[in-house]
């Protein structure tokens, strides 16, 4: 005997709810117990139209005839007509029962917490009705059962405690004096001994069958849902998750306490004891194998098993000289948050005992803030601690895995990367079982976190790198296909994937979360957005990637001076403008000193010799201890081009024209010929060399005329040069 639930995208509409019909059909050849959710997103518009009736607002209407809508379109489309007139009879009465609820609710302006369960409590009731009532026209013999008369709570609205003693025994009795190979139970509802609807809590579909599954010592659970089963990470934040194949039940409580919502937390309990394997499978995709939770089966011997993470939290700190080395401030500090019914999601306190730091959900944190305030209001009167200090936006992250406490280095890792990343961590906690490693940080930064921790952990050492390219003329053109053209290579040889993300010339620019891909860069960006160099760093840092790197490819002397942005946001900077390390001495040291302070690469090896590895080679030779004496050099390919072809037969114009035309000269070839470019180069290699050199340090024996040196065009300059 098993126990099946299929969640609520699985039984969005008709379509969908064929599939779980073959699903049903497949599994029924021994006896199962299927319970259902809501069709998909029904919950929340119950919920919706709830708070808009209490709030007094009329257009709770529009959301109970989107209601109405969504089970009557459903019925049409998946029953026979023969046998529509009947259900759809039985769900309009009930949508009218609804309706009074609700219009209850409008008249006065309220919606009790009893109220509320009844009104959510017709998601269930409707959808295990109508797929029923589907089951039993396809000839399977399908029977509903009430899941109100089979688990028994109290009457904590909104998150009922099961009474599991009685609820096991409604079930047991139930299973006995019934035979039907298929019996369809509505999740998430159950009733006070007094008869009134409660409910589980928002998920709690899953809880309702692994309840009957422990009552009936079922076999198996198979929770049916939209993924593939339980992921190293959320699926949809991070693309290179992957599905656990075997898993513990300790692991699984772990990850779905710290948000992995394929699985709502209590589920576990129930099955645990019995030993009753979950498996979580996709109704999309049956074939797949999915996840199998049971008792310590971790797959091979990988520390870390999953990341997961907790979207809104409050940090909420007591501090002051008053904790030290008095007994019970802790106690009564989680006192009044449990007589409250408020849950800490995680707790730290500094061995000094100067401070207790708990995290909350954001929304009882207004409450347990006052609730704090109000128990110390002696102490904080007398400033022996200060008022609770709370801040909100925060996240928790998650490492989770039974093998992590045999591991060293895990948590180092695991800040080594947020910090690298620039990703704050504002609180730790270890849990004693060393199963679980969080941190919580900016809820902003929980999608880079989540994948910065995920390549760090599962992606086999390959590091994705996020380029924003800035300039694509000669230069950048080139650059990026060679980015296309060494792809694979770099995947394979040096474990690099690289992605350009963001692109922009001087008129447009262009972003692509996904990245860009390479072989439409040029009709893409055409067809982009107005460039704006400043929106790009905002656009680039709101993306907020990890590994995230800017590289300039223009001789814009504007473009340079955005470096140290970059850079203070954690965001590399690679470059072969020349103008940043040849500006003022105080400028390039500015660079150099954040780029350490930040732990982020400034990168411009390209600044001389173009592909020659100078630049890395004198650092090196500095590094173990080498003095530069001199160096001898001709260092530009624009006048080793210009001298190599002038001769009889040609103008100097034109040979100047050549060179720029085959690329060798900046876009402002005068920069080359008037002697300026070598003049930063030497003041390049100086610096590398540790000479704390300024360009006024270099002298330069120019050998244009004064006119084609003053000329400010490029025709300017043309003419000139013909002129002289
Ligand atoms: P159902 O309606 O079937 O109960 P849920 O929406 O409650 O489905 O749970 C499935 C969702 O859980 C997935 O679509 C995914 O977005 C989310 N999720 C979060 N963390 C994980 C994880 N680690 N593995 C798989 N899914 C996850
Ligand atoms: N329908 C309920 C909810 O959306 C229960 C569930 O789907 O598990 O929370
Ligand atoms: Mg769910």
């Amino acid at each position: 005997m098993k126990v099946l639930k299929f969640g609520g995208t699985s039984v969005a509409d008709a379509d969908q709810i064929r599939k779980v019909k073959d699903i049903i059909a497949a599994a029924s050849g021994e006896r199962i117990f299927v319970v259902v959710s809501a069709l998909g997103g029904v919950t929340d518009l119950l919920i919706h139209a709830a708070e808009l009736a209490s709030a007094r607002d009329e257009s709770y209407v529009d959301q109970a005839r989107e209601i109405e809508k969504r089970h009557l379109s459903t019925i049409k489309a998946l029953l026979p007509i023969t046998a529509q007139s009947g259900i759809l009879s039985k769900v309009k009465t009930e949508l009218n029962t609804l309706d009074t609820l609700l219009e209850g609710a409008y008249l006065i302006g309220e919606t009790t917490p009893r109220l509320l369960d009844r009104i959510v409590s017709y998601g269930e009731l409707l959808s295990s009705y109508i797929i029923s009532e589907y089951l039993i026209s396809e000839g399977l013999d399908a029977r509903l059962k009430d899941g109100r008369e089979l688990i028994i709570t109290d009457e904590n609205y909104g998150k009922a405690n099961v009474n599991h003693a009685i609820s096991e025994k409604m079930c047991r009795t139930y299973f006995s004096n019934s035979t039907e190979q298929i019996t369809l139970i509505p999740g998430f509802v159950a009733s006070s001994e007094n008869g009134n609807s409660t409910t589980l809590g928002r998920g709690g579909s899953d809880f309702s069958a692994a309840l009957i599954a422990g009552a009936l010592k079922a076999d198996s659970l198979e929770i049916w849902t939209d993924v593939s089963g339980m992921y190293t990470a959320n699926p949809k934040l991070v693309k290179q998750a992957k599905a656990i194949t075997h898993i513990s039940y300790e692991e699984a409580m772990e990850l779905s306490h710290f948000g992995a919502k394929v699985l709502y937390p209590p589920t576990i309990q129930p099955v645990l004891s019995k030993d009753i394997p979950i498996v979580i499978k996709n109704t999309f995709q049956p074939q797949d194998p999915g996840t199998t939770i049971e008792r310590n089966k971790s797959e091979n011997e990988k520390s870390v098993r999953g990341i997961s993470h907790v979207p809104n939290i409050c940090l909420l700190t007591l501090e002051g000289p008053g904790m030290i080395g008095i007994p019970g401030t802790s106690k009564r500090f989680f006192e009044v948050l449990s007589q409250a019914q408020i849950s800490v999601v995680l707790i730290t306190q500094a061995s000094s005992e100067h401070s207790i730091c708990i995290g909350v959900d954001e929304a009882d944190a207004p409450q347990a803030e006052k609730l704090v305030n109000e128990a110390f209001a002696y102490e904080i009167e007398a400033s022996r601690l200060k008022p609770v200090i709370s801040e909100g936006d925060l996240a928790i992250i998650a490492l989770v895995g039974d093998q992590m406490k045999s591991h060293q280095g895990l948590s180092g890792k695991m800040f080594s990367t947020l910090g690298k990343n620039n990703v704050n961590i504002r609180a730790i906690a270890q849990g004693a079982s060393e199963r679980n490693i969080s941190a919580v940080i900016q809820r902003a930064d929980v999608k880079k976190a989540l994948n910065s921790l995920h390549e760090t952990f599962f992606e086999e050492n390959i590091k994705q790198l996020n380029l924003f390219v800035m300039g694509v003329g000669n230069v950048g053109s080139k650059l990026l296909r060679q980015i296309e053209k060494q792809h694979t290579y770099l995947r394979k040889n040096h474990r690099l994937n690289i992605r350009v993300i963001g692109i922009s010339n001087s008129r447009k620019m262009l972003f692509d979360e996904e990245g860009i891909p390479l072989r439409e860069w040029e009709e893409r960006l055409s067809k982009g957005a107005k460039a704006d160099s400043k929106l790009f760093f905002e656009q680039l840092k709101d993306l907020n990637y990890r590994n995230s790197i800017f590289v300039d490819n223009t001789a814009s002397e504007q473009v340079a001076g955005t470096y140290e942005n970059y850079l203070r946001n954690s965001i590399a900077v690679v470059t072969c403008n020349k103008i940043a390390c040849s500006s003022e001495l105080e400028q390039y040291s500015l660079l150099k000193d954040i780029s350490r302070a930040y732990n982020t690469p400034f990168l411009y090896e390209t600044n001389v010799g173009a592909g020659l590895p100078i630049i890395d080679t004198l650092k090196h030779l500095i590094a173990s201890g080498d003095k530069v004496h001199k160096i001898q050099a001709v260092l530009s390919g624009s006048l080793n081009f210009v001298f190599n072809n002038f001769n009889e037969n040609t103008t100097f114009a034109e040979v100047v024209k050549r060179a720029q035309e085959e690329g060798y000269t900046e876009p402002d070839p005068k920069i080359d010929l008037s002697g300026i470019d070598v003049m930063r180069k030497i003041l390049i290699l100086a610096r590398e060399s540790g000479y704390l050199l300024n360009i006024a340090d270099i002298s330069n024996n120019s050998f244009l005329p004064e006119e084609s040196l003053a000329a400010d065009t490029n025709e300017a300059f043309y003419l000139s040069l013909e002129k002289h």
